[in-house]
């Protein structure tokens, strides 16, 4: 206990005193009482949310450089006792530093040895609470003592039913955009990078990994040492405990999964080296040690997650033929975009988004050639083309720098950064030629590694590498409209691929005569079923769906894309028989993007809607509780 804890309890009992005019007596008994117990006490203050960085931190004047975290895991409360031991530098000589929180429960603060003050701002639904605390020009170290809360949005917690081996529960963090400040209190912002160390003690019998050097097998005590030396946003923290188990695919390049799905995960993606040597064809040297891969249980929320040396990934990914495993070749590319040259904003999120959706199909065409990977541009274009038409071409929104100032930065995730960053990007290739695009693409990597990145900056950076400050060029290219404006600009290119204009012939054929003639899923990839799927008219016949099902019984598809596109189709041409599967499949994936447009499809009639009220109650636990509360939003709508 500090002076200035001492004096704060003396001032609060003399007040104490003079409102309630208590006998001395009772008073020096409670005083005393007060004394002894923990310093646990705080002050107020009043922190200004930093709108544009969607942070209550003082970052930019105390900046926090290396974490050391100790975390207990509580599968029974389902809560993390932690202690955040920041080292910060203090550059401008302040008298507080700032982080934020989200539904933390801090016990205790000690700055320099010293038990402290600290105070938590009012609760901000989207950005959580500041937590500021006191410190003095020489102080460089904070400790936080908390646990996390129940409704902590980085968390998923997983019953031993919801995983595949059904023993253990399992654990598992998301921690991008802002979720990071649920976890532990830190600056939550991407414009800073710091290191950490992690001791974590998991349950006997588990594994705990994390983006950082990670075990290959289990401890005897559950108690497991992190380290991650190369300086990461916060958003990039990551864990995973479970009855998790480790396959080397090389000596780079590995599997983490659940024991019981380790052999088909490792099979699914034993192309990971060949993609390894690919993207670093594209992007120079792979700078992170060793690139694994953590294939999660299946309401593991989104496609994956680019947790620095391991990739989170759904199990949806796992076909049995490799088809749909692009999504690794994304997540990889993101060593690059993203982790190593990161947005500085969440309204920069192309820089990270659109780089590495071009990065990804420059892998996919090395590692399954040009034709495969027109599937993909095709597919991507679709997508980007279905949220124009949603927002409206001039929606603010379908700019790649968009504005998401006061909002949650959720919003800025859509296909526009994704696809419409990625076409900008292949357009941009296609005008200046692959040599002089790679050469710049190199050094962008290079020369800014482990730097944040603005629109504003990674523009120079292509003005002076990629035109050589020929203005008449980028003008003539009209890079402005494509990154400030809404909408597409007319030189976008577009051209059908070859292996679609195939299926669209078949397609046209089952159409006007019903006659099956495509080919099984054996011979056509999955990008071929998602064209011929997605361009069937809607409703179609409740015959030719028969027909197709009985040919193909694409209502029990393996493949999740493929069943979650003929789901689709049912609910659109009301084909009934299609429903029994997709409430299992509904109730056991829980990634976002094929859940939102089923649901969103269901609520259309009243029968839909009372569907999806049922499901979603069956289903709510096994989702991810951001999602959940999208899938609640959608329903009542
Ligand atoms: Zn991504």
């Amino acid at each position: 206990m500090d002076l200035r804890c001492y004096v704060y309890k003396l001032m609060k009992v003399i007040l104490f005193l003079r409102l309630k005019n208590i006998s001395m007596k009772v008073l020096f008994v409670f005083y005393v009482c007060l004394f002894f117990c923990s310093c646990n006490y705080t002050y107020e203050r009043n922190v200004e949310l930093n709108a544009d960085m969607h942070t209550f931190s003082n970052f930019e004047t105390v900046t926090c450089k290396h974490l050391d975290w100790k975390a207990n895991i509580n599968f029974y409360t389902k809560q993390i006792d932690g202690v955040a031991t920041w080292t910060f530098e203090n550059k401008t000589k302040a008298t507080v530093i700032i982080f934020d929180t989200y539904d933390l429960n801090i016990h205790s603060v000690i700055v320099n040895n010293k038990e402290t003050a600290f105070s938590l701002g009012k609760k901000n639904e989207v950005y959580g609470s500041s937590l500021s605390i006191p410190i003095l020009k020489t102080d460089t170290i904070v400790s936080v003592t908390y646990t996390t809360g129940k409704n902590a949005t980085a968390l998923q917690w997983l019953s031993p039913s919801q995983t595949a081996g059904k023993k253990m529960p399992y654990l598992f963090t998301q921690c991008e955009s802002i979720q990071a400040r649920s976890l532990l209190p830190c600056q939550d912002v991407p414009a800073i990078r710091i290191t950490y160390n992690a001791h974590v003690q998991v349950p006997n019998k588990m594994m705990a990994v994390m983006s950082a050097k990670n075990p290959v097998v289990k401890t005897e005590n559950g108690h497991y040492d992190f380290e991650m030396e190369l300086p990461i946003p916060t958003y990039l923290i990551a864990l995973a405990v479970g009855d998790i188990s480790y396959k080397a695919i090389d000596d780079r390049c590995g599997v983490y999964t659940e024991t019981s799905l380790l052999d088909q995960a490792a099979n699914e993606l034993s192309d990971i080296p060949a993609m390894m040597k690919a993207a670093e064809q594209v992007g120079g040297p792979y700078k992170w040690g060793k690139y694994d891969v953590l294939v999660a249980p299946p309401s593991f929320p989104i496609g994956g997650m680019e947790n620095p040396r391991l990739t989170f990934a759904t199990p949806t990914i796992i076909a049995g033929d490799k088809s749909l495993v692009s999504l690794i070749a994304h997540e990889m590319a993101h060593s690059w975009s993203g982790n190593l040259v990161t947005n500085s904003t969440w309204d920069d999120l192309w820089l990270n988004e659109g780089f590495t959706t071009y990065f990804e199909r420059r892998i996919m065409e090395t590692i399954s050639g040009k034709s495969y990977t027109d599937m993909l541009w095709e597919l991507g274009y679709q997508d980007m083309q279905s949220d124009l038409q949603t927002f409206g071409l001039k929606n603010p929104d379908t700019r790649l720098r968009v504005d998401v100032k006061g909002r949650s930065p959720e919003d800025a995730f859509s296909n526009i950064p994704y696809e419409k960053g990625a076409v900008f990007l292949r357009f941009l290739e296609e005008s200046v030629g692959r040599e002089k695009f790679d050469k710049y693409l190199n050094d962008y990597f290079s020369m800014n590694a482990f730097q944040p990145m603005t629109t504003e900056k990674a523009l120079a950076f292509m003005n002076e590498h990629l035109f050589d400050k020929d203005t008449v060029l980028r003008n003539k290219l009209k890079v402005n409209e494509w990154v400030f404006a809404p909408g597409l600009p007319d030189n976008c290119p577009h051209t059908l691929p070859d292996r679609f204009v195939a299926v669209d012939n078949l397609r046209l054929q089952f159409e006007k005569n019903g006659v099956v003639n495509m080919p099984s899923f054996a011979k056509w990839s999955t990008h071929e079923w998602l064209q011929f799927l997605r361009k069937l008219p809607h409703p179609l016949d409740i015959e030719k769906m028969k027909t197709l099902d009985n040919k193909f019984q694409l209502s029990i598809s393996k493949n999740s894309e493929i069943a979650d596109e003929w789901y689709k189709l049912s609910l659109l041409s009301n084909y009934e028989m299609a429903f029994p599967s997709m409430k299992i499949f509904l109730t056991t994936v829980g990634r976002k993007k094929f859940l939102e447009p089923l649901y969103h499809e269901m609520i259309k009639t009243e029968k839909g809607k009372k569907m999806a009220l049922e499901i979603f109650d069956m289903a709510k636990n096994n989702y991810h509780p951001l999602t959940a509360k999208k899938i609640q939003e959608i329903i009542e709508k």
